[in-house]
């Protein structure tokens, strides 16, 4: 039997090695066992043999060329000599790389597909890189985004071709993926090829004509791109990188970019292998981390999960709406007549007037202005998308709709006389979805023919912006309801979850307690200006007070309002929550409704920033106190316990389905801070047992909406997690 290889060694009759990455075992190459013993074994060969050699062209057999690191390896908790071993692993790892690119005969990379990460490392560590033109396929070091650094080298060799400056902002820190046109715009890689056979020809012209091939670093009278931090004028300049980097994360909990600065800027300091070693030591620091895991698990296996379909159910045949009707041609109409048009579906787009819906279309039309002036569309194309648009006025021009979404006013007749009108109208046994934001499905679907057919999609707004969509569950929708809602979903390339039934569902139902606890802290008396500052250090994209003039005062008291009546109906009472006070002297006594209205929490001023209004401090106990340090520590907690609470009583009461659709969920619908890995997650991260009991602290000083839910308890008692 031959021993398995990852890398397959061709040579042709003029001394080109060609080294395919090939892993026997996986649909992609991952820096796994396999490919680094045969990565180890190939540069022995290659200086044994380094006589008889012209060059080496590196390419993949895949249809990407390198996927990166082992993210399942990474993910593993860490154990008592992780840190050594990881260290020792991943220093040989790239001690392989080192005499690639050293071993005397230039090396080209021949980027056949996508590569990240781990696989532009191992580009990079080749003279010279061309890759297939395929704006399928992307280019970069996206580490920062899973919490984790390019510890292959990636952070030493952009900082030695780009400079400092350049491989932070334009490569490293965001962890942008390129496109390859992109990706040469920015130096990352040397030139593009039109497909397979120019590329692997164009990299045996340039071994040929390049004996001699060296890294730049590696030749006489290198200096790096930019400066290094030991001269004066770029010293000078040091202090305002991480005041910068302070300032755009607003001291949220992300580990991964402090550490990916100290690498470049210690690295850029000293030679070419300590700079190597320090990279290492970064990068076990991150690995070994707990925020990392959590960003593997939720970017990575838990939206891997999602996309992969995991929520639907089998045994039903893969569908797709042939026309699709949209009954409201409002904000969200639009932005949904928009993205189905983008994936080709057929669309009537209904208003109540010709014009409406016009408007709605013409909303399309912009978007799509906007992607040829970009470059990234033709005109031609183009016109065929808007073209797949009609807007009407008429319920006739539904027939034949295979597939409808109600758009219209958050109202519950208005949604049952619309929907009654599409199943009159429309394709028999058409899948009919609503897009409200807070009414119960069940209870809409009462209005349908069909209540089997009848099931919740709610969009976030903006649209086309946002990845977000929540599929919500009737008590009578049926299973193959959901698996079509899913099909379209994917089609449109959105993230579904999957959730049943619940006033305010699940996105909606846990946003409303993080907007309302930072109101219940002015209640109490707390300096506005800290309670936004608490959610921004958390890493929430807004405060609480700035989202409830976003959503604005007066709808919050509607769906109170609402809630109240229907909890009356049904027997039971509403209890007051702390911030109902504050909305309400805010709407009657000062006549502030929101940023719509053009006053709330805030100031908008026409010709200037927001800023929080002066007239708060009629709230703030004793007048201009600023919070204490433990004051401000419980307040950062408060804000994001409140929500994992929350999101932990969906969990128990059967609205949530699934943990990854809890992390998914409230990381891309909710703006949970990614560091924690989603809601759920973020229970893991501090431990079930410790969480319950700051929970109960928390429940003893600020009051019962705290109290740890049954099944948190049932999971402390043995620090169980939420898998
Ligand atoms: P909107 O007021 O912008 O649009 C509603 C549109 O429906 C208007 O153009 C109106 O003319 C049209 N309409 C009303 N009655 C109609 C009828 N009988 N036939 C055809 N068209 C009719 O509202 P919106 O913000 O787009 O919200 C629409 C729905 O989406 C609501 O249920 C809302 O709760 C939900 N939603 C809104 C958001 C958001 O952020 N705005 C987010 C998620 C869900």
């Amino acid at each position: 039997m031959t021993e398995q290889t990852a890398i397959r060694w061709e040579e042709d009759a003029d001394g080109v090695v060609t080294l395919i990455l090939d892993d026997p075992n996986q649909s992609a190459n991952t820096m796994n066992e396999l490919y680094q013993s045969s990565m180890n074994k190939t540069v022995t060969r290659l200086a044994a043999e380094k006589d008889r050699i012209k060059g080496v062209i590196l390419t993949s057999a895949k249809k990407t060329f390198f996927a990166g690191g082992d993210l399942k390896m990474l993910s593993q908790p860490a154990g008592p000599n992780t840190r050594t071993d990881m260290f020792n692993a991943t220093q040989s790892l790239k001690a392989d790389l080192r005499a690639l690119e050293t071993f005397g005969k230039p090396v080209v990379a021949a980027i056949n597909g996508a590569a990240l990460g781990g696989g532009l490392e191992i580009a990079l560590a080749c003279h010279y890189r061309i890759a297939i033109d395929d704006p399928r396929s992307e280019i970069g070091l996206p580490e920062a985004t899973l919490g984790l650094l390019p510890g292959g080298g990636g952070i030493v060799r952009t900082v030695r071709m780009l400079g400092i400056q350049k491989a932070l902002m334009n490569v490293l820190l965001q962890g942008t993926r390129f496109k390859p046109a992109g990706a040469k715009e920015q130096g990352l890689v040397d030139e593009l090829a039109a497909d397979k056979d120019a590329m692997l020809a164009r990299a045996k012209e340039w071994i040929l004509a390049n004996p001699t091939a060296k890294q730049p670093w590696d030749k006489e009278g290198y200096k790096m791109p930019g400066g290094t931090p030991s001269m004066p004028a770029f010293a000078a300049n040091l202090p305002a990188f991480p005041a910068n980097l302070r300032k755009q994360l607003k001291g949220a909990h992300y580990p991964a970019p402090r550490a990916i600065m100290s690498a470049a800027v210690e690295g850029a300091q000293v030679d070419f292998d300590n700079a190597i070693k320090i990279e290492t030591r970064y990068f076990v620091e991150l690995a070994t981390g707990k925020v990392a895991k959590n960003m593997i698990k939720a970017f990575f296996f838990d939206l891997q999960k999602i996309n992969g379909g995991a929520a639907r159910p089998k045994d039903i045949a893969k569908w797709q709406p042939t026309k699709l009707g949209i009954l409201g041609a409002g904000m969200m109409g639009q932005g949904i007549a928009y993205v189905s048009a983008m994936a080709g579906i057929p669309t009537v787009l209904k208003d109540m007037n010709l014009e409406a819906a016009e408007k709605g279309k013409a909303y399309t039309a912009k978007l799509l202005d906007g992607r040829i002036k970009k470059g990234a569309m033709t005109k031609e194309k183009a016109d065929g998308i808007l073209a797949l648009i009609t807007p009407t006025a008429s319920a006739d021009d539904l027939a034949g709709c295979d597939m409808v979404i109600e758009a219209v006013f958050e109202n519950r007749d208005v949604k049952a006389t619309v929907t009654q009108e599409a199943e009159s109208k429309a394709a028999e046994g058409l899948l009919m979805c609503s897009n409200t934001s807070t009414l119960p499905i069940t209870g809409l679907a009462k209005a349908s023919k069909k209540p089997e057919n009848f099931i919740g999609l709610h969009f976030f707004s903006p649209v086309d912006k946002m990845p977000l969509v929540e599929i919500i569950m009737g008590k009578q929708t049926s299973d193959q309801a959901l698996a079509w809602a899913l099909d379209y979903v994917f089609k449109i390339k959105k993230t579904p979850i999957v959730v049943n039934d619940s006033r305010g569902f699940f996105t909606s139902r846990v946003f409303g307690t993080f907007a309302m606890e930072g109101v219940a802290m002015l209640a109490e008396g707390l300096a506005p200006a800290s309670i936004e500052q608490a959610a921004l250090q958390n890493g929430m994209p807004v405060g609480p007070l700035a989202v409830n003039d976003e959503v604005s005062l007066e709808l919050g008291r509607h769906v109170r309002a609402q809630t109240k009546k229907d909890l009356e109906a049904d027997g039971k009472t509403y209890e007051a929550h702390p911030a109902d006070s504050v909305v309400d002297r805010m709407v009657e006594e000062f006549g502030r409704k929101g940023k719509a209205a053009g006053a709330g929490f805030y100031e908008y001023p026409k010709d200037g920033k927001k800023h929080l209004w002066s007239g708060l401090s009629a709230f703030v106990k004793p007048e201009g106190a600023a919070p204490s340090d433990e004051q401000f520590r419980d307040m950062k907690d408060r804000l994001l316990y409140i929500q994992s609470i929350e999101t932990i009583r969906c969990f128990e009461e059967g609205v949530l389905r699934s943990v990854e659709d809890a992390n998914i969920g409230s990381i891309m619908g909710i703006g949970a801070p990614p560091w924690t890995g989603g809601l759920l997650q973020f229970v893991n991260y501090v431990g079930t047992a410790k969480f319950a009991e700051r929970a109960k602290e928390l429940e003893a000083k600020y009051g019962k909406r705290y109290a740890p839910p049954k099944l948190l308890l049932e999971k402390a008692a043995t620090n169980a997690r939420f898998e």
